[in-house]
């Protein structure tokens, strides 16, 4: 056997920490550097793009070694960390000059993407979330999640891993902390279909603290899970932990439910197509002025409300808002200069908070006052709750207006911070060090006068201390052995005197002394103000909802919304001319054709027929939007608007290709086709934008028939139904709930004209071809299209006519009928010809691409030639 090397006690010391940290990269501190050796200093070296060295270069086997510089760390951190790695900082943990043998070093925090803070990567209107998740033996599943930058905390139960896997997404998860060994089929599905980094965590840690923290859980089983994150925080971290929030139940029951695919269907926080903020709800509403505003504007997105009372509450305080622009403007102003009080409050608990992030802290909470009575001005009672909450935290103001410098310097080791009158041995210190640095000036004019050097000066330097300069000229006139020589320049000597040097000594003292005080003295306040961080935390909270809500204010009026009457348990919708308010505001209020949406007790089906591109699914978004923004409080783009309380949303819109890989676009529509039969009430919106044309056009419209008269006999959520088979229009005699709309459209010369107007009635007809026309197919193309059609439509009026069954065809019937049909063409056509027409009956050119069609066509010519 190889005899095994034999290790310098540096590198045990270091394989010995690494052994504990197989999962991160160990940033092993050594003198300026974080170093990394063997496979971590191989794989860091890629990712970071730094040089790949190695120690021992001239051994057998020798280590494979990087670094980064102490001071620039922090990116590199940030890197690994946004790429999905965890990195273990390993510090010195003695002083160097004391120890004995190899200084002990120790991993002082395990940093990983759930725990990450103040990364580039996580912009301040955004949470970083670390969840934790269990199952139980019933199959519920306890989720918690916190953000350890906010210190927000909360847990709630869920009963599916679909609704799991929801949560994860819309809170955007990078994170999830598991029990060791345990759920591993839940663990593996996290990771690949949601590639999110899964933790584990064995030991349950027991302290007062999260006892505090988990205090006022109702349901006492979500308490492990709760136990299980906060070990896993206190695993890692190895910190104080005293901001972390109370945990917060929430049911999931008590907002509107939409799954995760829905949200993003919609666009409400990111576009399908970018993947960002612009052109989306949260970017139309997101006026807010601080930082926490940002974030809570995203949660109430994710969570608008079902109950009535809450809505109205909202509703009556955008009001008072919107019918005081100047009270409004000032307000605004305030928060302008609020800034963001919880993750300040945060790292006042975490130790890492400096003098200027207390002037800011200060700052903020000199804003309250001002903002009370700029409410009070306004107020007529909606205001009543958010004003009691609203906590000026008065003895926070003022410690740090007594101690804290208004323009205090980063550093908090370097003195400048704590104000004079603060505390009265600082001010001896003080007072010594500006005596000694009169005496010197003083000194300095004597020596000028006694000499008769008019350019002598007394300088310092960090190596001699204070010394009195004298230029080679003057030289001569000075008297010999008047001062020590100490220093020769170019042109200058420098000497000192023993009096000079005693006051030196003195300055330095008292210097030295100041800043080890000043430093204690800052982290006493630092102290002090983290008994009041739960009061600053709830004063932030209460910050955010008023922004919010001015943010509200600020959009409906800069749009003209209207506010929605909210009628609970009601089965009626009378928007009136409502406008879509993302494509409004990119299309612009002139251009934007609004549109009503009526629908009553008996009418819970709208089927929507009309070419493409004429804002079809422009429409279901729309009033998705608008239900979603009148549960979130907020006004809504219409001219008159009473609404139901939806309980939930359910859609099946617009692309799925960036669904889960591996399933057909067909079967992802009918997963979610099945969500929403299965899942709505009768208080539920669904919204289905041409389900079924992911198959043959036959099974397409029979089912999407079937799913019709499902929802018309046993579901009864309201339903927009938008679809391109005609046929179905028909179904309006039989199904006394569903209402045809169609959107009109217009030839105008030849062209096709989009009035983007809904319309009762079915569409006369589908104008494909017009379609096609528009998007710049050749003419000759379009000219022989026409002429097939024509074809088409005599051939199916003959078929019509040979046929006894019902004007729908059904999957059954279908079968007689194009049997039938068949015959009759046949009759006609011969050979490829018929093989042809019937190619060209099943082609759906509603659903094909222009070039896909064009492809087809060339496919046919060459098949008659
Ligand atoms: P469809 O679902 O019928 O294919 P869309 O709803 O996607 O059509 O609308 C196509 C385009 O028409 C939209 O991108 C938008 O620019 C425009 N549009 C839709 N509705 C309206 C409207 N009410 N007013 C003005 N333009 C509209």
């Amino acid at each position: 056997m190889p005899q095994k090397t034999k290790q310098t006690p540096m590198m045990e010391q270091y394989l010995g920490i690494k052994a504990n940290y197989p999962d991160a990269f160990l940033f092993y501190r050594l003198g300026d550097f974080y170093e990394l050796f063997n496979d971590d200093a191989i794989k860091a070296s890629q990712l970071l793009e730094v040089t790949l060295t190695s120690r021992n270069r001239n051994a057998d086997e020798p280590i494979p070694m990087c670094g980064v510089p102490y001071h620039a760390a922090k990116g590199y951190i940030d890197t690994l960390i946004e790429k999905g790695y965890k990195v273990a900082i390993c510090e010195q943990v003695e002083d160097p000059k004391k120890a004995v043998g190899m200084v002990k070093r120790e991993v002082v925090q395990l940093i990983t993407p759930g725990t990450a803070m103040d990364s580039k990567s996580i912009d301040a209107k955004t949470n970083n979330y670390l969840a934790a998740l269990m199952t139980t033996p019933t199959n519920q599943f306890h989720l918690a999640y916190v953000d350890l930058s906010t210190g927000e905390l909360k847990t709630t139960e869920l009963t599916s891993l679909e609704e799991v896997m929801n949560e994860l997404m819309s809170l955007k998860t990078k994170e999830v902390v598991f029990k060791e060994a345990m759920d591993l089929e839940i663990q593996e599905k996290l990771k690949t279909t949601l590639g999110i980094m899964v933790s584990t965590q064995n030991d349950s840690i027991e302290s007062a603290e999260f006892s505090y923290l988990t205090d006022d859980i109702g349901n006492k089983d979500l308490i492990g899970v709760v136990k299980l994150l906060l070990s896993y925080l206190y695993v890692t971290q190895k910190r104080n932990l005293g901001h972390l929030q109370k945990v917060e139940v929430y049911l999931p029951t008590n907002y509107l439910k939409m799954d995760h695919y829905s949200k993003h269907n919609l666009e409400l926080v990111s576009s399908i197509r970018t993947g960002q903020k612009k052109g989306t709800l949260l970017w139309l509403l997101d006026e807010t002025k601080t930082a926490m505003g940002g974030r809570l504007l995203k949660q109430w997105i994710d969570k608008p409300l079902i109950k009535e009372q809450a809505i109205i509450m909202r509703q009556n305080i955008v009001e008072s808002l919107i019918n005081h622009f100047f009270e409004r403007t000032d307000l605004n102003e305030a928060l302008t200069r609020v800034y963001d009080l919880e993750r300040l409050a945060g790292r006042v608990a975490f130790g890492n908070v400096n003098g200027r992030d207390l002037i800011q802290l200060k700052t903020s909470l000199l804003q309250i006052p001002q903002l009370i009575d700029i409410i009070q001005l306004m107020n007529k009672g909606e205001w009543d709750k958010l004003l009691t909450e609203l906590d000026q935290v008065p003895e926070v103001v003022e410690l740090i207006d007594q101690a804290i410098h208004d323009d205090t310097p980063l550093s908090i080791k370097e003195g400048g911070i704590i104000k004079d009158g603060f505390n009265e041995q600082l001010d001896t210190y003080r007072d010594a060090m500006r005596n000694g640095k009169k005496w010197i000036t003083q000194l300095e004019a004597e020596e000028k006068a006694a000499t008769g050097i008019k350019n002598l000066k007394i300088g310092y330097n960090r190596i001699f201390g204070y010394y009195i300069e004298i230029t080679k000229a003057n030289l001569a006139i000075l008297p010999e052995g008047r001062y020590e020589r100490k220093q020769t320049l170019a042109n200058a000597e420098r000497f000192i005197t023993p009096a000079l040097k005693e006051k030196e000594t003195l300055i330095l003292e008292a210097e030295e002394k100041s800043m080890t005080l000043e430093y204690n003295l800052f982290t006493e306040v630092r102290e002090t103000i983290k008994q009041y961080i739960e009061r600053l935390q709830k004063l932030a909270k209460t910050v955010a909802a008023i922004d919010v809500l001015q943010s509200f204010a600020t959009v409906s009026e800069k749009y003209h919304y209207t506010r929605p009457l909210m009628v609970a348990n009601s089965q009626e919708i009378h928007l009136i001319e409502g406008r879509h308010p993302v494509v409004e505001k990119v299309l612009g209020q002139q251009t934007y054709v609004p549109n009503s949406v009526e629908m009553t007790q008996d009418n819970e089906i709208l089927l929507i027929t009309g070419p493409n591109m004429s804002g079809k699914s422009t429409y279901m978004r729309q009033l998705a939007l608008t239900v979603i923004m009148a549960q979130m409080g907020c006004f809504v783009p219409a001219d008159k608007a009473t609404m139901p309380i939806f309980d939930q949303i359910f859609t099946r819109i617009g692309a799925a290709d960036d669904l889960i890989a591996g399933q057909s676009t067909f079967m992802v529509e009918m997963m979610e086709a099945n969500e929403a039969l299965r899942y709505a009430s009768k208080n539920s919106l669904i919204l289905f934008d041409e389900i079924g044309r992911g198959t043959a056009t036959y099974d397409g419209m029979a089912l999407a028939e079937a799913i019709i008269e499902y929802i018309h006999e046993e579901v009864h959520a309201k339903t927009l139904f938008s679809t391109h088979y005609h046929e179905l229009t028909v179904l309006d005699e039989r199904l006394s709930g569903l209402k045809n709309i169609h959107v009109g459209a217009v030839e105008e010369e030849g062209e096709l004209v989009f009035l983007h107007k809904m319309l009762p009635g079915p569409a006369d007809k589908s104008y494909g071809i017009q379609v096609a026309k528009l998007a710049g197919l050749p003419d000759a193309l379009l000219s022989r299209a026409t002429v097939i059609l024509e074809q088409l439509e005599q051939k199916e009026a003959v078929v019509m006519n040979h046929s006894v069954t019902s004007e729908i065809p059904t999957l059954e019937n279908t079968k007689e009928l194009t049997d039938d049909g068949q015959l009759s063409l046949f009759g006609m056509l011969e050979g490829s010809e018929a093989e042809i027409v019937r190619a060209v009956r099943k082609t759906n050119l509603l659903t094909m691409t222009p070039l896909e069609a064009l492809n087809c066509i060339s496919e046919w010519q060459q098949k008659l030639n």
